[in-house]
């Protein structure tokens, strides 16, 4: 309603709002409140109930350790599967398999070189720079969206490197909570879900990259952390759905940042590195399906290494653009992931 508001009081804006609203777009003059009227997410109605998304990122997360443990051994993960849309075959950044770059990519929609419109963030260290410092010009990010909209945001990481992000958006971040040891972090989030959930909650988990550095990804200590993070896992999608007021209006999203084989995941050649989940699971979603087979214009990649040119994969980066536009609000500015916004996962 704001941009509407604003487009009828120029004629630049009203060229701008044809650009925004897609011909398919419902015109809603009468009775819209406050937020903009934007095309619903392909596959839904506009009456779809969800306004709140949690984010998790299970750092170092090979989906391959999904399959080896199964149903009985990570029953949250394979809820999120059967309950909900998801494919194991999910892609990071081209680029680099790494933490900093690809959860820089997650929040930003966008691939990681700089020169090619990308975040800039090739740096995995904390360094005291921020992300706009990196790319030499503001980056957008989903908590820019949220929170320009009148909405809340909390970033929740058990690894201080993601001092990077509340430096860089700190101002659209709401909520920044970083604490080394994953079930505690998991605790806060948990309690925050109860008694002030965000619209935009992301939380980090790094059980299974840990354990893959000191043990080797896909051992058995690492397979360990795996079975501990689903475990985590099912605190927080319990506290969704005992919650009416959570479980009907809440979408959770899980992916990763890389995976991982052997002592480690730098090498972003290999598939074991490149290839993540993307599971979505909440209300209206397609219980059971294969992300790809929702989602017009992308392709299973196999088990190649996709480039940026012709039909893409579903990747990590899917995800900033995945929660735009869940919640009804404009793609993140500058972003090239799902920019379509055709990674569908509703029925
Ligand atoms: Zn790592």
């Amino acid at each position: 309603m704001m941009l509407r508001r604003a487009a009828v009081s120029s004629g630049i804006g009203l060229i701008l709002v044809g650009l925004l609203v897609a011909p398919t777009a419902q015109t809603d003059m009468a009775g819209s409140t406050a937020r903009p009227t934007v095309t619903p997410a392909a596959g839904r109605s506009a009456d779809d109930p969800v306004n709140r998304v949690v984010a998790i990122s299970m750092d170092g997360l090979n989906p391959r350790a999904i399959r080896v443990l199964g149903r009985s051994r990570t029953p949250n993960f394979h809820r999120m599967m059967r309950q909900g849309a998801s494919t194991l075959n999910a892609r990071t950044a081209r680029e680099l398999t790494l933490t900093l770059p690809n959860h820089t990519g997650m929040l930003t929609g966008r691939r990681i070189d700089a020169r090619r419109g990308g975040h800039g963030v090739s740096f995995n260290t904390d360094t005291g720079t921020t992300v706009h410092r990196a790319a030499g010009r503001y980056v957008s990010s989903v908590f820019d969206v949220v929170h320009d909209h009148g909405r809340s945001t909390a970033l929740f990481s058990t690894k201080t490197k993601f001092a990077l992000f509340q430096r860089s958006w700190k101002p659209k971040i709401d909520r920044f909570t970083v604490d080394t040891d994953n079930a505690r972090l998991v605790r806060k989030v948990t309690a925050s879900l109860r008694r002030s959930p965000r619209t935009f909650t992301f939380v980090h988990l790094s059980l299974p990259d840990q354990a893959g550095h000191a043990h080797g990804f896909m051992s058995a200590a690492y397979l360990r952390a795996v079975r501990r993070s689903d475990r985590l896992l099912g605190r927080i999608l319990s506290t969704v759905r005992s919650r009416p007021a959570l479980r009907k209006h809440t979408l959770v999203a899980l992916t990763a940042d890389h995976g991982g084989s052997g002592a480690t995941h730098a090498d972003a050649r290999r598939a074991a590195n490149y290839r993540v989940p993307f599971l979505v699971w909440g209300p209206g979603v397609a219980a059971g399906r294969n992300l790809y087979g929702l989602s017009r214009g992308y392709r299973g990649p196999g088990s190649a290494r996709t480039t940026y040119r012709g039909r893409q994969p579903i990747r990590n980066g899917d995800l900033a653009n995945l929660v735009t536009d869940v919640l009804d609000l404009p793609r993140v500015p500058g972003s090239t992931f799902n920019r379509s916004r055709r990674l569908n996962a509703f029925r």
